[in-house]
């Protein structure tokens, strides 16, 4: 059974109910996790979709004492949710997905795709493209088809190519400036031009299902890849004479390094040592999640591939690989404060502040501060999840219980 955090039933929240229609309203009593630190029983003013710096003096008070408010989660990294998949769902099935993720404190997504032909990852660049520019998603995230066929996890084999620079440039062309980053296995050919010509479209490289060394990954990072694609998973593992990506990765503050903290994909040890060895500024944690997300077990397909998915652990039929998660960013918080120990305020740089920089959003999104967009995500006492508010309007009304 899946357990109650993963599910969607939260029937009081299927339709946004404005902060207070138009009205000014504050959010008081809280925790509340601003760019310069904890601010204890603090409070927030949301007026429309943005945050506001004061209240007028009868503005309507939300008592949310006992509580933390923290600003919206942004995810860099996710396949699906709610039974949906981006790469090959509908449109009404990608919104779907969405909105599981938005109700787990998601109110910024970038859409990953899987390996694909290159017909079909062109056809979903052209529709997730339109779900970008009606403000659904951020972008889109192509991961495969150019991974290395060694470290290749849930993607299909036959499906893969070397990252020729015309083929990038296909997809990047596809996604009519929608295309945010892309991983790549860089040691293949053509991996390093195609490194310099994502940056030249102003889309991030990022490294990932990759067997390249220690000195190829370096010339990786200074041809301009900046993201480490789930760092650890699907790439050599750290050698004391063969260091491989990892250390690469992990040492160059150019490079932020996505974590998946689900408790499956990374040994809680290894979690902490890169945390604090990249820092709280260098850390993005993402889901990598797939359709079970906010979902349940069952069977589903991952691209072309079939995935069983057990107490919420997915894994291919065939072979075992794990093949994505079914995490949802308010149980990556919530394990991170209170199975990693890390600092609340570090927490939030790793699920908002950081991804939202490296989007080149931090001016709307990714702290709260007036003038930016009102998204935030309340927690309780237990950093169990609460509310969510996304530009301005309950996606789950905390006074809903
Ligand atoms: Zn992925």
């Amino acid at each position: 059974m899946p357990s109650a955090a993963r599910g969607t039933a939260r029937p009081a929240a299927s339709d946004p109910h404005p902060a207070a229609d138009g009205t000014p309203l504050v959010l008081a009593g809280a925790g509340v996790v601003l760019p310069t630190g904890i601010a204890a029983d603090g409070e927030l003013v949301v007026d429309g979709a943005r945050i506001a710096a004061a209240a007028p003096h009868n503005a309507p008070v939300v008592d949310l004492s006992g509580h933390w408010v923290v600003p919206g989660f942004v995810d860099l990294h996710n396949h699906g949710g709610g039974g949906a998949s981006f790469t090959s769902g509908t449109v009404e099935e990608v919104l779907r997905g969405i909105r599981t993720h938005r109700l787990h404190g998601t109110t910024t997504l970038v859409a990953s795709t899987v390996t694909g032909d290159m017909d079909f990852l062109t056809y979903r660049a052209g529709l997730l493209s339109e779900l970008a520019e009606q403000g659904e998603i951020a972008g889109i995230h192509f991961e495969g088809p150019f991974i290395s066929p060694c470290r290749k996890g849930a993607h299909s084999e036959a499906l893969l190519r070397d990252p020729q620079p015309a083929d990038v440039r296909k997809l990047i062309d596809a996604a009519r400036g929608r295309a945010r980053m892309l991983t790549l296995a860089t040691e293949l050919p053509g991996g390093i031009d195609s490194v310099r010509l994502l940056v030249e479209h102003g889309v991030i490289a990022a490294v990932g299902h990759t067997d390249a060394t220690y000195e190829q990954t370096v010339q990786a990072i200074d041809a301009g890849a900046t993201v480490a694609t789930h760092l650890f998973n699907a790439m050599p593992a750290l050698g004391h004479r063969a260091p491989g990506p990892v250390a690469a990765l992990l040492e160059d503050e150019r490079v932020t390094v996505e974590l998946i903290n689900d408790g499956t994909h990374l040994h809680p040890a290894v979690l902490e040592l890169a945390f604090r060895h990249a820092g709280a500024d260098r850390v993005a944690f993402i889901t990598d999640a797939m359709d079970a997300a906010g979902f349940g077990d069952g069977r589903y397909l991952l691209g072309p591939l079939e995935v069983e998915v057990s107490e919420g652990v997915a894994r291919l039929v065939e072979g075992g690989s794990i093949a994505g998660s079914t995490l949802t960013q308010d149980r990556a918080f919530k394990r991170a404060v209170t199975v990693d120990r890390l600092p609340v305020e570090d927490v939030v740089r790793a699920l908002s502040a950081n991804p939202a920089r490296l989007l080149g959003m931090d001016d709307r999104i990714g702290s709260l501060e007036p003038g930016k967009d009102a998204d935030l995500v309340v927690l309780d006492a237990h950093f169990d999840l609460k509310g969510v508010m996304r530009r301005g309007e309950w996606v789950l009304d905390p006074r809903l219980g």
